[in-house]
């Protein structure tokens, strides 16, 4: 073949980290064939959908059976019934959001990958350490990165003020709250900086809120238009994933609000014409299932499961804490991350706790540089694992 790629994807860092981890687990396994390893390294729920929601699916299925109730391509913004019952979820928590800003879209990722087709080249601020699609798909673009440092001062919540006075200007800004890999969440002071910045500097914010269910203090806040002047500046992207336990079911949504304009141009509009181009929508029985997880009794399932994944944080960071190690999330997210003990580097410690305990987690490094000397312990285990880790953990830390 003689064509043109796309240049561009030789900057992206290769995906190495999971394939690495593995590489390593494997080898481990193969020389030491007995060993119980536990896995504490993923991010992918393990609690089986409730049944009102698996109940909804199979009726909605039924329905694609019959010829009354068959239903060909689905609206490509999203099937009325989910936008009203996610507008509805949003006004349960105070926050007006129209169904008609609602799109519904087969996950958080392809949103957060596919928003940079409606934006020109801009400067981009993403905080480091954070989850890597917002990097990989402004390289993408072909679009320069500036990073905004998450620290131990900081808390891994960078803040405007991380911006150099002399480079304040317009940008697209991403937040992740509470953050994948750090658990960090903002609170409502930190998000009105950003969105007070926003608005100063002509700024969009892209808000990714994938885990907001699992915050669990009542005063933070669970959507960026909890915070005055926010649909001014940004979009909201959130997920039935970490919620509804949807990662292999697949649905998410963004908020467009239809007031969010730079110069003559509406965002809302951008999106709905990049959509109705290029995407055809979620299949009906899959929305069906995310509005029965937006039924009372579906939200009530969906926090049980959570709270189950929040007591096995509660296990991993009552230990932190006994050790007196410093570590951010936990409390308000399914992803415990620690400072490595000794200074040690975050893959010298994934390596150490493979070979002396048989626990596997994630280094920071992988999250950005600033990941360095961290290492990310999640809570989507089981019980019995999380207890077992935390025991070989006691006995090594
Ligand atoms: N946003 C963050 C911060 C994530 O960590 C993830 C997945 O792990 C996603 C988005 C992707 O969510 P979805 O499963 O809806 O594509």
């Amino acid at each position: 073949m003689n064509i043109q790629t796309n240049e561009r994807y030789k900057q992206i860092k290769p995906a190495y980290l999971f394939s690495e981890i593995g590489s390593r687990v494997r080898t481990y396994e193969q020389n030491n064939p007995e060993a119980k390893i536990i896995r504490m390294g993923i991010g992918d729920v393990t609690l089986p959908l409730p049944e009102v929601v698996t109940a909804s699916m199979i009726k909605a299925c039924e329905e694609m059976g019959h010829k009354e109730t068959f239903r060909g391509y689905p609206p490509e913004y999203g099937y009325g019934f989910l936008r009203e019952s996610i507008s509805t979820h949003y006004a349960d928590n105070n926050v007006s959001v129209d169904p008609d800003s609602v799109f519904v879209s087969d996950g958080a990722k392809s949103d957060l990958g596919n928003i940079v087709d409606i934006l020109g080249q801009n400067r981009i601020l993403i905080p480091d350490p954070v989850y890597p699609v917002y990097v990989d798909s402004n390289i993408m673009s072909g679009n320069n990165i500036t990073f905004t440092n998450g620290t131990k001062e900081n808390g891994f919540l960078p803040l405007p003020d991380a911006v150099s006075p002399e480079d304040q200007r317009a940008s697209v800004i991403y937040l992740c709250s509470p953050n994948n890999p750090t658990g960090a969440v903002y609170d409502r002071n930190g998000l009105t900086l950003w969105v007070e910045y926003a608005l100063k500097t002509g700024s969009l914010i892209i808000f990714d809120s994938a885990y907001e269910a699992f915050i669990a203090d009542d005063d933070l806040p669970h959507s960026i238009y909890e915070i005055p002047g926010a649909k001014e500046c940004a979009i909201e992207i959130c997920s039935f994933s970490k919620f509804a336990g949807f990662t292999g079911v697949r649905c998410g949504w963004t908020v467009i609000p239809d007031n969010l304009k730079s110069g003559t141009y509406d965002l809302q509009a951008l999106w709905k014409r990049r959509q109705a181009t290029k995407f055809n929508g979620v299949s009906y029985p899959v929305q069906r299932a995310a509005q029965a997880a937006l039924s009372d009794e579906g939200i009530k399932a969906c926090l049980s499961n959570i709270n189950y994944y929040r007591e096995n944080a509660r296990i991993i960071t009552d230990l932190l804490d006994e050790k007196n190690i410093f570590y951010t999330g936990g409390k308000n997210s399914p992803y415990v991350w620690m400072e490595c003990p000794g200074k040690t580097g975050s893959w010298d410690f994934f390596d150490l706790l493979l070979h002396k305990i048989n626990v596997v987690g994630t280094p920071g490094e992988g999250f950005g540089m600033n990941g360095e000397g961290y290492f990310r312990l999640t809570a989507f285990g089981s019980r019995e694992n999380t207890i077992e880790a935390a025991a070989r953990l006691k006995d090594f830390l």
